[in-house]
Order: structure tokens, then C-alpha cells, then sequence
């Protein structure tokens, strides 16, 4: 039997965080009462002039530089011509010949390994409307016009990838980067990020790509994932039966677990297209997409890096932390307030913050695109590690504390000192404890001195369980050793 190799090539749009519309004033804010935001231009009436929208050509501009594209100071609006309701113009306005972003790259890790997928261009184009099908006998379709003229960037990668799990990698690194240069919300369910895949297979070795179909609108990175196995499967049985794979448009199926035909290549569009006369060429100059370059953040790439090399961070905890901007920053302020408040070295700092964000913070945070709630303040986090660090309690109580903390809304100091937690680091009462613990064990005291020493472990619960864990695990250590060996 052959051998296969999946060919996958994605086609990303995503909406631009600019306040209004690719060509009028309207906003573009989502959830209004439908047909609200619109205009004549956006509308199509007879006479409407589009003017470009400054701010979303810059973002448009961020999004090719952090891509590492090739920006072109010159490019150009065409019309690309077809009929569908939610279409009022006739066409929709994109750029084609002359696109603002040509070649970049992003790189991806799969399996541990740093792979580089390329993309053939990033372009500037406005939305469509929105159908809204009804359902029953007397249904309608419905169009909302609200999304019409929304800015979009499309990002086309090459057919670089080879399996759904890197194209997931892909988009998931792609979401994450454009949401922190601010360029995108990163909010699939409200479509702001959507995704079109074009897949195909070929037997391992040939160099000719094979025929493929094109994935459209799936909408979740499970999906994707999803749709894009069972495309693969698909394919593979039609050439293995001795078919072709002919070249169409595919939907996926949720309910049904399959991709479904929506239209072959006959039924391809003649899109015609050709430059919007009534828009001149777009121009950035070198000296405004230099500005743009300084003005982007710090990207998570760059902050993984630095984290690993100046906070100790390991690559994995570093991946998880720079995964959203707000725990970004999040982990970044509990850390330089951590720092302030002790004598911790940076990586140290660093280390001991970021554990501990990701074992107690993290499960009480929800995201909700750009957004973030977080259960307490970053310089809150930073006082409890504090407390840790000077001996006041210890990191299992630090946990009690935290959840206290989360629950009140108290600070920490407050809570160590109402509940009385803070760490029994007076090695007589110590003493006296482990003193009784070991008089009412004797038989654990046999066994340790026959040699079986990690009865310790033993001991130790019994003492922190007598001290409620107050007990400075270091001194009950050591004290149990000595008392142990003086018997
Ligand atoms: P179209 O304009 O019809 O969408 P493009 O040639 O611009 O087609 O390609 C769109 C996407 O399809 C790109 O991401 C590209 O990498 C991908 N692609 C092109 N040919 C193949 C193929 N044979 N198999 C998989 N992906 C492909
Ligand atoms: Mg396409
Ligand atoms: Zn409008």
C-alpha cells in the first residue's frame, strides 16, 4: 500500500481591534441589535465613496512586521466580484495583485521541535454581512449588516504543513501573536478568528503537490484539528479505491464527523478581479513603518527567551506564561514586585512566581479573548511569596493562605496573622512535640534504628499534622534526626 504524506496550507482571517470599519465610521463593536452599525458606504447606496480606515492599514502593518513579512510601502484595494446577499455591493473590497504584506515566516514547535512555516502574504480586505437562516416552514434568511466592512487581515501561509497537530500549533501561535501586538482579540466563537484550511496528500517522496480540497470556516481548534484528519482519511481512501481527489470546497461536519462537498472547481468563482477606482493605491512610507516597528511589544517569543535567561523560567513554564498577554503581564508585576520585597535573586524570583502562578493562580483565571480576570492582585501574589521567603510560613501554607486570600479578598498578612499560620520556627516547642511524638511511637523508633530511616517521613506528618503544618519543615527535619539518633 502507498505511503501518504499530508500537504496543508491555511488561510487565516482575522478581524482587526481598530474602532471602526475598513471604509466608513461605523464601529465594529459585536453583540449590537442587528443592521445598527451601518452607513451608506457600508450599505452600498448609489453614490458612497470608501475612505481607508489609517489605523487598520497600521495594524494591518504590525501584523506583517511581527510575521517578519516583506511590508510594501505601495498596495492596492481591488474589487473581487460576486453575488451573495450578504454581499451589497456586488464585491468585496481586497487587495490582490498588489497585497500589503508579501513573504514572512512564523515558527512553530511541535514535539519539541522549532519548524518554519511560511507565509506567501498577509492582505487587507473587509468583511461580509452576516446571514441568519431561519428554520421551519415559513423560514427567511435574514442578512445582518452590522459585520459588513469590518476590517480583516488574511494570512495565507505556504504548504508547509504536514499533519493537523502542527496545523493547530499554527493557528494557536498565530492567535496568541496577533493578540499580543493588540492586532487581534483572539476570540474564535465571536469570529473574529477563522480559519479556512486547504489540504491535500501525496505518496511519501513525490514532489508534486496533490489535488486539494479547501476546508471552509472552521471555527475551533478542535475542529480544525478534526476536520483536517478526517480529511487526510478521506482522501487517502478515495486514492487507495483507485479514485482521484477532485478539487472542491469543503464544509466540516460536527454532527455528522465528516467534511461534506459544498462546491467543485467547475463551480468555481471568476472572481474578476481588478484595482477599486475608487480607492488610490495605499501608501506607508519606510519612516511610518519604521514607527510602527518600535511602537509593537515585546513579542512572547522575545519574553520566552528572556525568561528562561534572566528568570529561570524553564522553556515549558515560560511557553504556558506567555501564552495571553494579561498573565504575561501578570507574571511579569507579581515578579518585579516580588523582587522589591526580597533579597531573592531574579532567577529565584522569577522561578518561585512562576510556579506559583501556574499551580494556584492560573485555575482560577478566565480569558475571554483579550481579556483576563485574575482572583487577586499580581502584587498580592508577590506579598505571599514574601512571607515564604522570609520564614513567616512555609509554601504548603502558602496555599491555605492563598485560598483565603482568593475567597476574602484579604491580603496576606492579614490572614497569617487572623489565623494564626504564621510558620512555629521556635525549635523548643519544636522539640517538645516531636519530643511526645516519638515517646508515643515506639515502634516506628524500632524501626527506624533498625535502619528502615524513611520512617522519618512519618514523623514528619505527625508533627506538622500536631502544628496544624505551621511547623518549619527544615527545623522539624532536624530535629527529629538529632532526637532520633540521641535514643
Ligand atoms: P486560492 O486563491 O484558490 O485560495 P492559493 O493558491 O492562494 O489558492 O492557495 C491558498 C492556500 O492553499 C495557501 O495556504 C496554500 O499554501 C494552500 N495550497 C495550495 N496548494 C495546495 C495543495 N496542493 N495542498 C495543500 N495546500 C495547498
Ligand atoms: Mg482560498
Ligand atoms: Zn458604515
Amino acid at each position: 500500500m502507498t505511503a501518504y504524506e499530508p500537504v496543508i496550507g491555511l488561510e487565516v482571517h482575522a478581524q482587526m481591534r481598530s474602532r471602526t470599519k475598513l471604509f466608513c465610521g461605523c464601529p465594529t463593536e459585536y453583540g449590537a441589535p442587528p443592521n445598527e452599525h451601518t452607513c451608506p458606504v457600508c450599505l452600498a447606496l448609489p453614490g458612497a465613496l470608501p475612505v481607508p480606515n489609517e489605523k487598520a492599514i497600521e495594524l494591518a502593518v504590525q501584523a506583517g512586521l511581527a510575521l517578519e513579512c516583506e511590508v510594501e510601502t505601495h498596495s492596492v484595494f481591488a474589487r473581487k466580484n460576486y453575488f451573495y446577499p450578504d454581499l451589497p455591493k456586488g464585491y468585496q473590497i481586497s487587495q490582490f495583485e498588489l497585497p500589503l504584506n508579501g513573504a514572512g515566516h512564523l515558527d512553530i514547535e511541535v514535539d519539541g521541535e522549532t519548524k518554519r512555516i511560511g507565509i506567501t502574504r498577509i492582505h487587507v480586505e473587509e468583511d461580509a454581512a452576516k446571514n441568519i437562516h431561519g428554520t421551519g416552514s415559513t423560514a427567511v434568511t435574514i442578512v445582518d449588516f452590522n459585520r459588513g466592512g469590518t476590517p480583516l487581515i488574511e494570512i495565507v501561509s505556504d504548504p508547509d504543513l504536514r499533519s493537523s497537530e502542527e496545523a493547530e500549533a499554527y493557528l494557536r501561535k498565530l492567535r496568541d501573536l496577533l493578540m499580543f501586538i493588540g492586532v487581534n482579540d483572539g476570540n474564535l466563537e465571536e469570529g473574529s478568528f477563522r480559519c479556512d484550511a486547504n489540504v491535500s496528500i501525496r505518496p511519501v517522496g513525490q514532489e508534486e503537490l496533490g489535488t486539494r480540497a479547501e476546508l471552509k470556516n472552521i471555527n475551533s481548534f478542535r475542529f480544525v484539528k478534526k476536520a483536517i484528519e478526517h480529511e487526510i482519511a478521506r482522501q487517502e481512501g478515495v486514492l487507495q479505491s483507485g479514485g482521484t481527489v477532485v478539487q472542491e470546497t469543503r464544509t466540516w461536519s460536527e454532527a455528522q464527523g465528516k467534511t461534506i462537498s459544498m462546491r467543485s472547481k467547475e463551480e468555481a468563482h471568476d472572481y474578476r478581479y481588478f484595482p477599486d477606482p475608487d480607492l488610490p493605491p495605499v501608501v506607508v512610507t519606510e519612516e511610518r513603518i519604521e514607527e510602527l516597528r518600535a511602537a509593537l511589544p515585546e513579542l512572547p517569543e522575545a519574553k520566552r527567551e528572556r525568561w528562561q535567561k534572566e528568570l529561570g523560567l524553564t522553556e515549558y513554564d515560560a511557553g504556558v506564561l506567555s501564552g495571553h498577554p494579561e498573565i504575561a503581564k501578570y507574571f511579569e508585576e507579581a515578579t518585579r514586585a516580588l523582587l522589591e520585597q526580597s533579597g531573592t535573586k531574579a532567577k529565584a524570583a522569577g522561578k518561585k512566581v512562576g510556579n506559583f502562578v501556574q499551580a494556584e493562580v492560573l485555575r482560577h483565571v478566565t480569558t475571554d479573548g483579550l481579556e483576563a480576570l485574575f482572583p487577586v492582585a499580581p502584587t498580592a501574589v508577590a506579598e505571599l511569596l514574601a512571607c515564604v521567603e522570609d520564614g513567616t510560613i512555609n509554601g504548603k501554607i502558602a496555599k491555605k493562605v492563598f485560598a483565603s486570600m482568593v475567597e476574602t479578598g484579604t491580603g496576606p498578612k492579614v490572614i497569617i496573622e487572623k489565623q494564626g499560620l504564621a510558620q512555629v520556627t521556635d525549635t523548643g516547642a519544636i522539640e517538645a512535640e516531636v519530643s511526645r511524638i516519638l515517646e508515643a511511637s515506639p515502634a516506628q523508633v524500632a524501626q527506624y534504628k533498625d535502619g528502615k530511616t524513611n520512617v522519618i517521613g512519618y514523623f514528619v506528618g505527625q508533627v506538622m499534622k500536631a502544628t496544624k503544618g505551621a511547623a518549619n519543615p527544615k527545623a522539624v527535619n532536624e530535629i527529629l534526626r538529632r532526637l532520633l539518633d540521641e535514643r
